[in-house]
């Protein structure tokens, strides 16, 4: 039996979760498995938030992939990928060497489009929390912010699919200017593109409008929704509200001293040169398995797979993909690339449920939504202490989960059937 390569393009939750269940569900003597990431770091992204407030350091959110991946026999290049080659199956490193698969994973999250927006990101006038560096780089100028507070504005750029972080990001600052009795300086105001508070890029989930409104609102948090941000300037962003129509209802040029905004997404460099193989925005088409219909030996999971819009908005949104979808996603490709080597059909379907979890800095907001497109089977939202204790246990199970290499341990998955919540879809 000859060693079949398998390589995952990006390291991150998509990326180093496949590797492992790959690594689980095929032995070496099968498998050679090989992970590119950008530098040997894997970064929990979801507690982000916390580092730009300086309740994380970088390095608590962090984990050495090289080196807990080894243990797995799974190999890591630091490089970076330079672009995909799926005619070929190989992929061109940064450094000028090629890796050639039998299969490939691709979970390279996303491209921050900053560029969509004239002064938006770290590059000009806004900080953002996308990546630790940034979250890094937003502690930084928040602490300075501290010095001499002032306005403060959170936002989501038109076209933005990731709205979780930016009300989580209000929610937290809120909370930590409370904490230094510095609120009463600090005017805040939330700036959206989404058409309503709540409708997080998937219609609303439960009554999320009527309790992201009320937190607002309990934390003195102005908003300005169905609006679309046109500039980020040095000490103000103006932005144009809508009506639902879609027709201007008014503008706004709101002054700031700290400005968070959300950025579109976009496929990243190295995938989206691959055209044929993505839509116009570079996300990686995938069928019902995960599978490139081009290039069937090519499976995508996670933030780099494209999805349609749960629906049109006035201003331009997209869907969500949150932790657990990615998981269940990686679920089915891990199931169905086993299967191609047992010489089986291909038929492991992912749920895409959306779950997530939304600190608020003292508590936290839950969402879940089953399936993610209306109408749907579940669909609730809560509030309370017990989600911001559940966010913390979360990021310590992850972090322990990609040191270990156990891939969906045993509590997890009773937790989570408890809730009624499957990986997978049973025929
Ligand atoms: C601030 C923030 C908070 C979030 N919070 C939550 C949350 O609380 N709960 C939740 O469910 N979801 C959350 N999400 C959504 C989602 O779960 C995360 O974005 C998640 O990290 C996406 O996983 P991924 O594997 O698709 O991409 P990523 O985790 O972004 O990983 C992609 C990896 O690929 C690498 N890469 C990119 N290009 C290349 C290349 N050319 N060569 C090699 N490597 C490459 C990147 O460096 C990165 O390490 C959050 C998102 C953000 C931005």
């Amino acid at each position: 039996m000859s060693v079949k390569q398998i390589v995952v393009l990006g390291a991150g939750i998509g990326g180093m979760s496949a590797a492992y269940e790959l690594r689980g569900a095929l032995a070496r003597d099968r498998a050679a498995i090989t992970v590119i990431g950008e530098g040997p770091k894997f970064s929990f992204t979801p507690s982000n938030p916390w580092v730009a407030v300086g309740w994380r350091k970088p390095a608590d959110i962090q984990v050495d992939a090289p080196k807990y991946l080894a243990k797995k026999r799974i190999d890591f290049e630091t490089c970076g990928a330079d672009r995909v080659l799926p005619e070929k199956s190989e992929v061109l490193l940064r450094d000028g060497r090629t890796l050639s698969y039998d299969y490939l994973v691709i979970a390279t999250g996303p491209r921050l489009a900053f560029d969509e927006v004239p002064g938006l990101g770290p590059g000009a006038h806004s900080q953002s929390i996308c990546t630790t560096d940034h979250a890094q780089a937003a502690w930084v100028a928040y602490e300075a912010f501290l010095k001499d507070p002032g306005p403060i504005v959170i936002g989501a750029a038109p076209g933005v699919s990731c709205f979780g972080p930016a009300y989580e990001f209000a929610m937290i600052l809120d909370a930590d200017l409370r904490k230094r009795k510095l609120r009463d300086r600090v005017p805040m105001t939330y700036v959206t593109s989404e058409p309503y508070i709540g409708h997080m890029g998937l219609g609303g989930v439960g009554d999320s409008k009527g309790l992201l409104e009320s937190e607002l609102r309990q934390r003195h948090i102005k908003w300005v929704a169905n609006a679309r941000i046109t500039e980020v300037g040095p000490a103000e962003l103006k932005a144009e509200e809508l009506d639902e129509r879609g027709q201007l209802a008014r503008e706004h040029v709101i002054p700031f001293k700290y400005a968070m905004v959300m950025p579109p997404f976009t496929g990243v460099d190295a995938v989206r040169a691959a055209k044929e193989m993505c839509n116009p925005r570079g996300f990686v088409l995938i069928d019902a398995y995960q599978r490139n219909p081009r290039f069937p030996n090519v499976y995508a999971a996670g933030v780099c797979v494209a999805i349609p819009p749960v629906e049109q908005t006035p201003v331009p949104t997209g869907a969500p993909k949150t932790g657990f979808m990615i998981e269940s996603m990686v679920g089915a490709i891990v199931a169905n690339i086993r299967a191609e080597f047992d010489g089986q059909e291909v038929k492991a379907r992912a749920t895409w449920n959306a779950i997530c979890l939304a600190d608020m800095g003292d508590i936290g907001a839950a969402f879940v939504a089953i399936p993610q497109i209306p109408p749907r089977n579940v669909t609730w939202a809560k509030v309370g202490r017990w989600v911001h204790v559940a966010k913390i246990a979360f990021e310590k199970y992850f972090l322990a989960k990609m040191r270990s290499g156990n891939s969906e341990p045993i509590y997890e998955k009773y937790l989570l059937k408890l809730l009624g919540i499957d990986r997978l879809k049973s025929d």
